[in-house]
């Protein structure tokens, strides 16, 4: 028996990194997934990777039709959502002094806007479901604050924020929301930090980074029936960064 089984989930920014890992674990428990992306063929090959219980859907985190669009298709398709995971998002590395107000906009549209969007465009399906798990994808970013990455630090808490205003907002009708926190993971944003591994490792109290398989247990957890008692709880997976 799988721990997902017979629950359909829907994991932005799917194509590579944490989200095709959490896709990868969700479909070897049991789950339906669809991966959404704008990596169209890396998309498309890691839904053919996962096989017949995967597929593939372009879609902009912060296009707002296509939210409603996509969560229709998914309901006309399967009968309903069981889990969302807003995974999506961008990182840069800009100080304060360095930003503009255009690239703070897009960061904001992604990371922030594009959770928003998604939490909003699930909630009536799960709410006339009564049972339902959101999982947003923040960061240490969003426990502490980045001097070197201003924008995509405001973006993470305003995830935290509100993954915890959601929580209380949707919890009378079963719905669940929680956050992740991931700290470093190998993925291809990690190199977006320009830092040697061995740099970043010497930070971390375990000592070393993380594979994108060790953040998608947390949200395993967080998507199954065995976390039915959490809720606005943030999972921090950050080998004791942030401790
Ligand atoms: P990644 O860059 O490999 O994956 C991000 C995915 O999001 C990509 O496939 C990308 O195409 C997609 N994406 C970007 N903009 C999009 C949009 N507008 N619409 C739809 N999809 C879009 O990086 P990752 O590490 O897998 O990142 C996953 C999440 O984890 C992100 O929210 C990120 O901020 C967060 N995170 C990552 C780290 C890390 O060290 N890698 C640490 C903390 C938090």
């Amino acid at each position: 028996m799988g721990r997902l089984d017979d629950k359909v989930a829907l994991v932005t920014g799917g194509a590579r990194g944490q989200g095709a890992a959490e896709a990868e674990l969700f479909v070897s428990e049991g789950a339906t997934v669809i991966i959404s992306d704008v990596l169209d063929d890396v998309g498309a090959e890691t839904a053919d990777r996962l096989g017949a219980a995967c597929r593939y859907a372009h879609h902009d985190v912060t296009d707002e039709a296509g939210w409603a669009a996509l969560v229709a298709d998914i309901v006309e398709a399967h009968g309903r959502i069981d889990v969302l995971v807003n995974n999506a998002g961008i990182f840069e590395v800009r100080r304060l002094g360095d930003e503009t107000l255009e690239a703070w906009n897009r960061m904001v549209a992604i990371n922030q806007t594009g959770v928003f969007l998604g939490m909003r465009a699930v909630a009536e399906t799960m709410k006339a479901a009564g049972s339902g798990s959101i999982i947003n994808i923040s960061s240490v970013a969003g426990l502490n604050g980045v001097g070197m990455a201003f924008t995509y630090s405001a973006t993470k808490w305003a995830v935290r924020g509100m993954t915890k205003s959601a929580a209380q907002d949707l919890s009378r009708y079963g719905v669940r929301v929680n956050s992740i926190h991931p700290g470093y993971i190998e993925t291809p944003m990690m190199h977006e930090l320009r830092t040697d591994k061995e740099v970043l490792e010497r930070g971390v109290p375990l000592g070393r980074t993380a594979d994108a398989s060790e953040v998608a247990s947390a949200v395993l957890f967080l998507a199954s029936d065995e976390s039915g008692y959490c809720t606005g709880h943030e999972l921090v997976v950050d080998g004791g960064l942030s401790a």
